[in-house]
């Protein structure tokens, strides 16, 4: 199937593998976005770059052109800060380093989850969350797939609304990064830092929203995912503002997880989405520093 009949060539910069949460290997990403005639991807995985890094490798001469990308969740308070990075290099030691980090902490933070919930008085073992994940790094998602299959709870939200959730009984933090760590982070791996899905950061304000993409440019910030499956047309039009009133690149994507997020779909989201490749090559031209 072809999303569109025109010429115009579309994207998708926001998709999550096995190697993460997603339930699509990054091989199985590939085919699904050349079955539907999408011009460029990136894999986004959360803080690690091992899905991304494999979709290069096999991508290869394919016609499908491949981003490198990855998802770092940064410390803030009350909503959730994600930083997007694009165009980094995957080997890049430092970044490695700093990624390697982040996976220790959260598989100690999986051990203490599932502690906690035997103790509330569920059976749910570390193995059977393992074997859930596909092979990837694991995450709350899988635990509360678990949940679901067990019949501790009905659906995935369930799990997190009653045990997950930042205010949960079972929820345990993790180490993370500050957001200037973050976007520096990315910088210094060659990539262009943006700050993924905005709504999330749950502002009470449009002045709020703006001081917080104000201070994050100074940190070096360089673009707003304005293009996203959960975003009004009242919002996108805020985010396209935003960022051309701040000098910021604009970047979008679907979020697909395949089955761990039923309804989002590779390139289309809940499907009326097309982002045009327009926007990567203002991402790789913003990536020079000559934007
Ligand atoms: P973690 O990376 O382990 O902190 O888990 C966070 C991830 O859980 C997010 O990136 C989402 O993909 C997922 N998530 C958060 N809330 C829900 C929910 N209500 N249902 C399903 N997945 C969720
Ligand atoms: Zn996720
Ligand atoms: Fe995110
Ligand atoms: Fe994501």
């Amino acid at each position: 199937m072809e999303i569109d009949s025109q010429k115009t060539a579309y994207v998708d910069l926001h998709i999550h593998s096995t190697a993460s949460d997603g339930s699509l290997s990054p091989l199985q990403i590939i085919r699904t976005a050349k079955n539907i005639g999408l011009r460029a991807i990136a894999i986004t995985d959360h803080d690690t770059v091992d899905g991304s890094a494999q979709a290069m490798a096999s991508a290869r001469d394919s016609g499908l052109e491949i981003l490198s990308g990855v998802e770092i969740s940064a410390d803030y308070t009350p909503g959730t800060m994600h930083i997007l990075g694009y165009l980094i290099d995957v080997d890049d030691p430092c970044l490695n380093e700093t990624l390697r980090k982040l996976q220790k902490s959260r598989d100690n933070r999986n051990h203490e989850i599932i502690e906690r919930l035997r103790l509330l008085g569920i059976d749910i073992r570390f193995d059977e969350v393992v074997e859930v994940s596909g092979g990837g790094q694991v995450g709350r998602p899988h635990i509360a797939r678990v949940l679901v299959q067990k019949g501790a709870v009905q659906t995935m939200d369930e799990a997190f609304a009653r045990f997950l959730k930042k205010s949960g009984p079972a929820y345990v933090p993790r180490y993370r990064l500050s957001p200037s760590e973050a976007i520096q982070t990315i910088l210094r791996a060659g990539g262009v830092p943006v700050l993924a899905h905005p709504f999330t950061l749950n502002a009470k304000s449009e002045a709020e929203l703006e001081a917080i993409i104000a201070d994050l440019k100074q940190s070096g910030l360089k673009g707003l995912e304005v293009y996203y499956p959960d975003h009004s047309v009242v919002r996108t039009a805020l985010y396209e503002r935003l960022a051309r009133r701040h000098g910021l690149l604009m970047t979008g994507g679907t979020d697909f997880h395949g089955a761990a997020k039923p309804g989002v779909f590779i390139g289309v989201g809940r499907g009326e989405m097309r982002i045009p490749y327009r926007l990567v090559e203002e991402l790789k031209r913003g990536g020079r520093g000559d934007s």
